[in-house]
């Protein structure tokens, strides 16, 4: 093998070293266990900014330049190495620099002789300048980090809005079905108008047709009303309306379909109910209404008309013969029940 450096003399091979020493931007130092001196390349010195062999050339000056932080660290491996516990000497941590500011760098070193007791004759090593990897790095860690905490903010972000969504809908809903039974109800007694009677008793009409059930109208009109609101006052003719709305409503099926006509008129469904079976139940009502008054101290009755549900008829031809009956049965006296074939009971 050729050789690179012919040297005359020890003198000769020490100066081409020294010479190399001072260029190489490494910091090299070099410890000697015996005289405790740590000799250090003017590399060394210049990476951390001091002049050149200005420290003190010991170990302590080692010591002091590590940053507190680093300090337990390095020396932990640096007694496993010199233990023979570890075979590699090689740590990263910050050194002082001559401003006060840290560097990072990579300190690597080996023991090139060892006493007889075991203990370290000589160590050499080299300091290399990593602080602009380890910068690199944790400004990626920080991105990371960030675009991390940016992803969940973006997905806790999605998710409040998908609830808020949701709750949103959930409101949209109700105010729908509010609505719906706004638009269905009558305001003042909170029974049925005429326009989801109207919707109510179609349906009803093709259920009878399908199952060939019966189906009965039943209309009532309170008697004398105008005289109650005149002598009483509206306020009071309210209130009556609402009472017998709720009475009539609490003492029919729940299939039984109750709504307001307009004014003080009313009118009910009652599917699968015979004329006769229909006219008895009004008669019920009528009678209750009639108590009613004598546990009040107005009077109020109403007069009912009946009539059932014909193949063939229509919704407008079904009113027109319930309205009959009604009338005949305001004719003959009020606060009675008349029915197409049955005719008046009281
Ligand atoms: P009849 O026995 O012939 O039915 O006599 P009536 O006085 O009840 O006459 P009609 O049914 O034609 O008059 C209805 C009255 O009902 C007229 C009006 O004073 C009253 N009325 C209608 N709607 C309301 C209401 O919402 N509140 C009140 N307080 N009164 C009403
Ligand atoms: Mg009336």
């Amino acid at each position: 093998m050729d050789k690179i450096y012919q040297h005359s003399s020890a003198i000769a091979a020490d100066i081409t070293l020294n010479n190399i020493l001072d260029i190489i931007v490494e910091g090299v130092w070099d410890w000697n266990g015996k005289t405790k001196i740590v000799t250090r390349s003017p590399g060394w010195y210049r990476m951390l900014g001091y002049e050149v062999a200005i420290l003190r050339a010991d170990v302590f000056t080692w010591e002091k330049l590590i940053h507190p932080d680093d300090y337990p660290r390095v020396m932990l491996q640096f007694e496993r190495y010199i233990s023979g516990e570890n075979d590699t000497y090689e740590v990263e941590y910050r050194c002082k620099k001559s401003d006060g500011s840290y560097l990072w760098i990579a300190d690597r070193g080996t023991i090139v002789a060892r006493n007889p007791d075991g203990s370290v004759a000589r160590m050499i090593g080299a300091h290399h300048d990593i602080h602009q990897q380890i910068m690199a790095q944790t400004d990626l860690i920080e991105q990371n980090k960030s675009l991390q905490d940016g992803n969940l903010s973006l997905e806790k972000m999605i998710a409040q809005k998908t609830y808020e969504l949701a709750k949103k809908n959930q409101q949209l809903e109700r105010k729908v079905i509010e609505v719906e039974s706004v638009a269905n109800r009558d305001p003042l007694t909170q029974i049925a108008n005429r326009k989801s009677f109207e919707t109510e008793l179609s349906k009803e009409i093709i259920r009878a047709n399908r199952y060939l059930h019966p189906l009965t109208l039943v209309m009532f009109d309170l008697d004398k009303f105008k005289e109650i609101n005149d002598k009483h006052g509206h306020k009071v003719g309210d209130n009556i309306l609402c009472s017998i709305s709720n009475l009539v409503a609490k003492n029919i099926r729940d299939v039984d379909l109750f709504a307001r006509w307009g004014g003080d008129e009313f009118v009910i469904i009652f599917p699968e109910l015979s004329q006769k079976q229909a006219h008895q139940s009004s008669e019920k009502l009528r009678i209750m209404i009639d108590e009613y008054k004598k546990t009040n101290k107005l009077s109020v009755t109403c007069s009912f008309g009946v009539a059932q549900y014909k193949d063939g008829d229509s919704i407008n031809s079904l009113f027109q013969r319930v309205d009959k009956q009604l009338y005949i049965s305001k004719e003959q006296g009020r606060n009675q029940v008349y029915s197409e074939t049955t005719g008046a009971t009281q």
